[in-house]
């Protein structure tokens, strides 16, 4: 038997540490969470992705009174931008959350689902997605979306 540790590194700044390229992305993210549809978590979730012309396209969780129905923001987003734009590679996605009348003060992760997404996003295009998590407290910056879902699937094991 033999232990096999994987590391996952996360840089976490302070809003005004972070390049104004990706300020403007995380208000973005937070711009659109007045725009979500959640009428049941009441949890109004934003995400912004900086495609490689720079444009940003936001979109917002979707929910469902059958709620398997529904969509997280980060999904709606990118399948957004790999929609309009299915050429442009995206370079960096920004996450925030609004509830309880306030913007959570630990970044919100994406769930498992979305991960999958963003590997495949980042696959397909053979680029890393940087990806920030507004909380706060502290911005999260991981390199890349691969990190957020060690061990993954993806489509060389169908090969
Ligand atoms: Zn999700």
């Amino acid at each position: 038997m033999e232990e096999r540790k994987i590391v996952t590194s996360v840089l976490v700044y302070s809003y005004d540490e972070l390049p104004e390229h990706y300020k403007l992305l995380v208000d973005e993210a937070k711009r659109v969470t007045k725009d979500a549809y959640a009428p049941y978590s009441k949890f109004q979730v934003g995400a912004a992705v900086l495609l490689e012309n720079d444009e940003i396209l936001s979109a917002t969780n979707q929910e469902n009174a059958a709620y398997p129905s529904g969509m997280c923001a980060e999904r709606v987003t990118m399948f957004y931008a790999n929609s309009k734009y299915p050429n442009l590679p995206p370079k960096a996605l920004a996450i925030a959350t609004f509830a309880d009348g306030d913007f959570l003060d630990e970044p919100i992760t994406p769930c498992g689902a979305c991960r999958q997404v963003l590997l495949e996003t980042e696959l397909r295009y053979g680029v890393n997605i940087n990806v920030l998590l507004y909380g706060k407290r502290g911005v999260y910056l991981l390199s890349s979306a691969k990190s957020l879902l060690p061990l993954s699937f993806d489509g060389s094991l169908l090969k």
